[in-house]
């Protein structure tokens, strides 16, 4: 067959899956091809137009940390940033930011045109070839063109056999306005992949200039908005607020009244959709009790009179949509630009991939987003980072590039999809992270970026900057950890009144381990704080606050790491550890793990239960010893 190229890889999409995964890839040193059914929807928000939010950060910061591309394009085109969860612990806030969805796209495309190794095609990928030892290895375009690669990655998103809804119209679309890619879904099939249908929905897009704001409440950013890249020093741009409205009686009576024409409930649609994100018909059932559901007024773009109303996805009829919305304070005279729909589409069961996301049955065939049952940008954006690496490595003949689930919420992402499957929309939350306070927002770099810059996909200027905040943090940390306050200094004094019982000379870490003392309060008194990098002063006061339980974390880590293969007897009685919870003994009763690894991921098995499960064994097994 002829064939117009020969790549090391080549991706399939250009959504945000695929922008990752060809912008990881190239960064490998890798000759990259990009392959999307259109280039001027490359890094389009299918939905609302927000990045991070609640564990959703976490990941942004951590495809950030392996010099991934989602943090600094929101920096770019972020028109609101705010730290959810502010006023709570470390482990659990999340960075959040609106984007201009029309900024953010341009600013992905540009990133990508302007990668070296990639090269960016326009085309709809029909099918996949395999070569004489069943490895993927040639892709077939409806234009004509077929491309060969040593590794390929397919991020189609929802474009597989995609089904639109409204009401009762359907149409096939990969999403609106897009058509649906049919053909792959048969390649799919062919090769025998367990498959299943997954849905998913978007509210209707409204005119900004029929909504009455007057009535709304305002919902600024933050003061000082945070970037979400390690190589952002400041967000410039100015902000813009969101407004909040709720839906209301009248609103649930409309829905209530027309719920039989609604897909999901008249029985047109049978796939499972996002547990966590649910329509509004949904919630309407569902929570029956509520009087109102809060709605936040999004806009879509600084110079766009496009606005997101979030909370109200949908699928009712066009005609029951207006009447709904219009029935929402501030909304009574509202025109609708776009009207909301769900889509019902086909993915692959994550089963079928090793952590590499390599599929198990096809050699140099890797997956990545929305295909493996995820939902979300940055989902899809930290499985397309990990594809784009591990093809990269497959192609170069490097070892492969895994995270475990204590190293980064990647590792618990892709752990959690391979061993465990889904059958519905997974989506990242921070309860699914066993190691939250090792794997916090604020220190994804500490933790990843230098095995990025060991595998090869970090460039030298982030490395540059990585190695002078890892100087900054070891300044801070002498200070901090050998500052010794003595009872008569004037310090000691204030944490005396503050916390009490002040005798003996302290170290100002151990000081700040007090729970009515933190390092600002230090500052009047020993001016050096000044001089040492306030990102590096946060890390010690972190480690400082939570030192007993971060330490104890790592251990329990650190456990799971060195005893995977530990062996856990076939006849163990568990009832035999008092401190486990029933749920967790109930598990390991019904499962019966062989090793310790695998008890670890059952899901709700934690690792405090593992590490008591591996004591008792260890423990009776030297005393079976002993008495031989
Ligand atoms: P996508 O962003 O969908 O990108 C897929 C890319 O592949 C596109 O560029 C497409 O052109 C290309 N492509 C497809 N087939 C082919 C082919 N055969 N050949 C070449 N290129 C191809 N997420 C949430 O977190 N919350 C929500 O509430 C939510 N609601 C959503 C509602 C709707 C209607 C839709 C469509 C999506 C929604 N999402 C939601 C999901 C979010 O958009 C996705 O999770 C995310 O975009 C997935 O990224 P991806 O890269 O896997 O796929």
């Amino acid at each position: 067959m002829k064939t117009h190229g020969n790549y090391d890889v080549i991706v399939i999409g250009g959504g945000h899956a695929g922008s990752e995964a060809a912008a990881a890839a190239a960064r490998m040193g890798v000759n990259t091809l990009l392959l999307t059914g259109n280039l001027d929807t490359i890094g389009q928000m299918s939905c609302n137009p927000a990045v991070g939010g609640l564990a959703k950060g976490h990941l942004v910061r951590e495809i950030d940390a392996l010099d991934g591309i989602m943090g600094r394009m929101t920096d770019k085109a972020g028109i609101q940033f705010r730290m959810l969860n502010a006023s709570k612990g470390p482990a659990v806030r999340g960075p959040r930011a609106q984007a201009d969805r029309f900024a953010y796209r341009d600013a992905v495309r540009e990133e990508l045109e302007n990668t070296e190794n990639l090269t960016i095609k326009q085309a709809m990928v029909e099918d996949v070839l395999l070569d004489e030892n069943g490895a993927a290895k040639t892709v077939i375009c409806s234009s004509g063109w077929a491309f060969e690669a040593r590794t390929i990655i397919v991020t189609t998103g929802t474009f597989l056999r995609g089904l639109i809804h409204i009401g009762p119209a359907q149409v096939t679309g990969g999403r609106a306005g897009e058509p649906a890619s049919m053909k792959l879904s048969e390649t799919f099939e062919k090769l025998n992949f367990k498959m299943g249908r997954l849905k998913t929905g978007t509210p209707a897009r409204l005119d900004a200039r029929t909504i009455d704001y007057s009535k709304l409440t305002v919902q600024p950013g933050d003061e000082t908005p945070l970037p979400f890249s390690y190589m952002t020093d400041k967000i410039e741009q100015e902000q813009i607020p969101c407004h909040v409205t709720y839906t209301n009686e009248k609103t649930h009576k409309i829905i209530r009244a027309n719920l039989d024409k609604a897909p999901m409930y008249s029985g047109q649609i049978n796939s499972v959709g996002p547990r966590y994100c649910p329509s509004i018909e949904d919630k309407v059932v569902r929570f029956e009790e509520k009087s109102a559901h809060q709605i936040f007024l999004e806009p879509e773009g600084r110079n766009s009179i496009e606005v997101y109303p979030n909370g109200i996805s949908t699928s009712l009829p066009i005609d029951v949509q207006i009447q709904m919305i219009r029935s929402i304070e501030g909304l009574e005279n509202v025109e609708i630009l776009r009207p909301g729909y769900a889509i019902e589409y086909d993915y692959i069961e994550p089963t079928e991939l090793h952590h590499t996301l390599e599929t198990k049955k096809i050699g140099n065939l890797f997956l990545a987003g929305q295909i493996n049952g995820t939902t979300g940008y940055e989902e899809a954006g930290a499985q397309g980072l990990m594809a784009g690496l591990n093809a990269a490595c497959k192609a170069l003949g490097k070892p492969k590039f895994v995270l475990d689930r204590a190293d980064a919420y990647i590792g618990v992402l892709i752990d959690d999809l391979v061993t465990k499957g889904t059958n519905e929309p997974y989506r990242m939350f921070t309860s699914r992270a066993e190691y939250r306070l090792l794997l916090r927002a604020d220190n994804a770099d500490l933790r990843l970026t230098a095995k990025g810059i060991e595998l090869g996909c970090v460039n030298v200027s982030r490395e540059k900057m990585y190695n002078k905040k890892l100087e900054a943090l070891q300044l801070a940390n002498d200070f901090i950890r050998q500052l010794k306050v003595r009872p008569s200094e004037a310090f000691a004094a204030k944490v005396q009144e503050l916390s009490g019982n002040y005798k003996d000379t302290q170290t100002l870490f151990d000081i700040i381990k007090r729970p009515q003392i933190n390092l600002a309060m230090a500052n009047e008194f020993y001016p050096q704080l000044a001089d040492l990098r306030p990102d590096a002063l946060e890390q010690v006061e972190i480690e400082a606050q939570y030192d007993g339980y971060i330490s104890r974390q790592r251990e329990d880590a650190e456990l799971l790491r060195t005893e995977e293969s530990f062996e856990i007897p076939v006849d163990f009685d568990y009832t035999n550890i008092k401190s486990l919870s029933n749920e967790v003994r109930h598990k390991l009763e019904t499962f019966r793990p062989a090793t310790l690894g695998a008890a670890g991921r059952i899901s709700g098995v934690t690792p405090s239960a593992l590490t008591s499960l591996y004591i008792y064994i260890k423990k009776t097994k030297t005393e079976s010893t002993m008495h031989e």
